[in-house]
C-alpha cells in the first residue's frame, strides 16, 4: 500500500477514498472501444446499401450505443479496484490489434483465425510486425492507456462495490434490450445479409473466438485420437512392379489462377510446362488458412465429417504407417500441426546425417527457401527403416511456398522474373503490380522447387515414384481491398479457397497418362487428397472410398 502512494501522487488520494468508480471507468472504455477500435466495422456498415438513409443512420448510432454496453457489460465484471485497469489494458490492446489486422489485411476475427493466432510460430509475427501496426495500435489505444494509468481508483470495500456493479450490470442490461427491440428488424436483416459483420465486433470478435477455442478443445475427449485404417494392408504389386515412391508437397498460400498451367497470362511455370505433369484446374480447399485446411486434408473424414468431428481421429500418415510402409514428413514451415507427432519428422533445417550441411545461402537464420527440403534427401530416405521402404514410401514435403505478407522473401535474388518487386509487409502501400510481382515470383519459384522434386524422384530408380502438389488454401491479393487469407469459408471469396493442384507420375504409369490428364477439369476438393494418395500407395483400408479416388478410374482392374 505505502509503494502504491508513492508510485503516483493521485493514487494516495485514491486510497484515501476519492477517485473513479471502477463501473464508471468500465462504461467510458466501453464507450471508447465502440468508437475508434471498431472502425473497420463502421467503415463496413457505412458501405452498406442498408444505411444510406436517415433510418440507416439511426441504426448505426443504436449499433454503436450497443457494441458499447456490451464492452462495458464484460468489463464490469472485473469492475473492482485491483482488476478494472488490467482488464480495461487487455481489452484496449485486443482490440486495438484487431483493429490493425482487420482494417489493414481485410480479414476478420473468428475461431478458426484464433487457432491461427495460437498456433503461430515467432517467425510468422515478425512478418507481421510493422511502423503502422505500432502506429495504430498507439493511435486506438495509446492515449487512454495513458489516462487509465494516472486515474486514481475508488476503494469501495467489497459489498459496496459489489452493490454498484449489480446496479450496473442491471442499467447496461435494460440499455441493450431496449436497444435490441428498438433496432431489431434492422439489426437481424443486416446480420443475416451480411454475415461476416458479426466478426468485425471488436474486441468482442476476439474474446468469443478464444473462448470458442477453448470450449472445443474441451469438448472433445482428450487422450490418443480414435486410430484408422486397422486394417490397412498393402495391395500385392503387379508383375514387374517396384514399391511406390510417393511424394506428396504441400504447397502454402498458392492460389490456383496464378499458375500458367492453369491460363494464367504470366510464365509463373516455365520449368514444369516442359514437363509431363497434369494440372487438376477445378480444386477447392477445406480452409482458408493452414490450421483449418491441414489436419482437414489429411484426415478420412472429409471437410463436413472433419469440422463435426466428436473426437479427434488419425490422419493418412498414420494410416500408411499402420500398413506397414515407411512414412516421412519434412517441414519448411510453422510445422504439421500435430499431424506428424507418430510419425517419422524433421525439419528442413534440421541437420541430416551422411550429407553435407545446408547451403548458407538457403537460409537467412530465420526461414529457409523452398529448396531446402530437397537438401540431402537421398539420405534422409536412406535413414528409414529398409524393411519399410521396401513396402513404399510416404514423404510429404510442407513448403513455405507463397506465405505472406513477405512475399518477397520467398525467392532468392536470382530467380525473380516479375519486377519491380513490393518489399514491404505493408501491402496496400506498395500498389498492385509490384505486390503482384513479388507474389508470382513466390509461384515461379515453387515451380523450380516442384520441377526439382520431380528431377529427384526420377532418379529414384528402385521405386515408381509420384509427386502430388496440392496447396492449403489461396490468397487475396487486394481484389476489393481484401489481402492474405482466412476469412470465414462461407464468405471467403475464391482467390482463398481455389488452389493448384498437380500431379506428376514415373514411366510405370504412362499407359494411364491420357486417362489421368482427361480428368483435369473434374471438380475436386481436399477430400480427395486422402483417398487418392491410399490409391497411388496401393493400400487398402476400410476408410478408403474409391469415388474420392481421382485416379481410380484410370488404373488397370
Ligand atoms: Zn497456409
Amino acid at each position: 500500500m505505502t509503494q502504491r502512494t508513492t508510485f503516483s501522487g493521485l493514487s494516495s488520494s485514491a486510497a484515501a477514498g476519492g477517485g473513479w468508480n471502477p463501473w464508471t471507468l468500465a462504461v467510458l472504455a466501453g464507450l471508447w472501444i465502440a468508437a475508434l477500435p471498431n472502425w473497420p466495422l463502421w467503415q463496413a456498415l457505412l458501405a452498406l446499401p442498408e444505411t444510406q438513409s436517415a433510418r440507416g443512420a439511426l441504426f448505426l448510432i443504436g449499433f454503436a450505443a450497443m457494441v458499447a454496453a456490451v464492452t462495458a457489460l464484460l468489463l464490469t465484471l472485473f469492475a473492482w479496484r485491483a482488476t478494472i485497469k488490467p482488464a480495461i489494458a487487455f481489452m484496449l490492446l485486443a482490440a486495438a490489434f484487431g483493429a490493425h489486422f482487420m482494417g489493414s489485411y481485410g480479414v476478420v476475427i473468428d475461431t478458426t483465425m484464433m487457432t491461427n493466432v495460437v498456433q503461430t510460430d515467432p517467425r510468422e509475427v515478425r512478418d507481421l510486425l510493422n511502423l503502422r501496426m505500432l502506429g495504430s495500435v498507439v493511435l486506438m489505444a495509446g492515449l487512454p492507456l495513458l489516462l487509465l494509468w494516472r486515474a486514481p481508483v475508488r476503494g469501495l470495500g467489497l459489498l459496496r462495490q459489489a452493490g454498484r456493479n449489480l446496479a450496473g450490470l442491471l442499467a447496461l442490461v435494460i440499455v441493450l434490450a431496449a436497444l435490441l427491440f428498438a433496432l431489431f428488424a434492422d439489426l437481424s436483416a443486416t446480420m443475416r445479409n451480411h454475415k461476416s459483420m458479426r466478426y468485425l465486433i471488436n474486441p468482442v470478435n476476439s474474446l468469443y473466438a478464444l473462448v470458442d477455442l477453448g470450449l472445443k478443445s474441451q469438448a472433445r475427449p482428450a487422450g490418443p485420437p480414435l486410430a484408422i485404417g486397422t486394417d490397412a494392408r498393402v495391395l500385392a504389386r503387379a508383375p514387374g512392379g517396384k514399391p511406390p515412391l510417393v511424394v506428396v508437397v504441400v504447397g502454402e498460400t498458392a492460389r490456383a489462377d496464378h499458375f500458367a498451367l492453369n491460363g494464367y497470362a504470366r510464365p509463373t511455370n516455365p520449368e514444369l510446362a516442359k514437363l509431363d505433369v497434369t494440372s487438376f484446374r477445378q480444386v477447392m480447399s477445406c480452409g482458408t488458412n493452414t490450421a483449418a485446411s491441414l489436419p482437414c486434408m489429411f484426415s478420412s473424414l472429409g471437410k463436413q465429417g472433419f469440422e463435426y468431428r466428436d473426437r479427434d481421429h488419425e490422419n493418412l500418415l498414420d494410416l500408411v504407417q499402420r500398413a506397414g510402409m515407411a512414412v516421412l514428413w519434412l517441414d519448411n514451415q510453422a510445422g504439421c500441426k500435430g499431424l506428424c507427432e507418430r510419425v517419422p519428422n524433421a525439419f528442413a533445417h534440421d541437420p541430416v546425417a551422411g550429407a553435407p550441411a545446408l547451403p548458407a545461402n538457403l537460409c537467412d537464420g530465420e526461414d529457409c527457401l523452398d529448396a531446402a527440403l530437397l537438401h540431402g534427401l537421398d539420405a534422409r530416405l536412406a535413414a528409414l527403416p529398409a524393411d519399410r521402404r521396401a513396402r513404399g514410401v510416404l514423404l510429404v514435403l510442407h513448403q513455405m511456398g507463397s506465405h505472406g505478407p513477405a512475399y518477397y522473401k520467398r525467392s532468392p535474388p536470382d530467380r525473380k522474373p516479375f519486377m519491380p518487386e513490393c518489399t514491404t509487409n505493408v501491402l496496400q502501400q506498395c500498389g498492385r503490380d509490384p505486390l503482384v510481382n513479388a507474389y508470382d515470383n513466390s509461384i515461379a519459384y515453387t515451380d523450380h522447387v516442384l520441377a526439382q522434386t520431380i528431377g529427384w524422384l526420377r532418379q529414384q530408380s528402385a521405386y515408381d515414384t509420384t509427386m502430388l502438389y496440392l496447396s492449403d488454401h489461396g490468397e487475396s491479393l487486394g481484389e476489393n481491398n481484401l489481402y492474405l487469407h482466412g476469412l470465414p469459408y462461407a464468405v471467403a471469396p475464391v482467390e482463398q479457397k481455389h488452389v493448384p493442384m498437380i500431379l506428376w507420375q514415373g514411366p510405370h504409369a504412362s499407359a494411364q497418362a491420357a486417362c489421368v490428364r482427361g480428368r483435369r477439369d473434374v471438380p475436386l476438393t481436399h477430400d480427395n487428397l486422402f483417398h487418392t494418395t491410399l490409391g497411388l500407395l496401393g493400400i487398402a483400408a476400410v476408410e478408403y472410398k474409391q469415388p474420392f479416388d481421382v485416379l481410380a478410374g484410370c488404373r488397370a482392374p
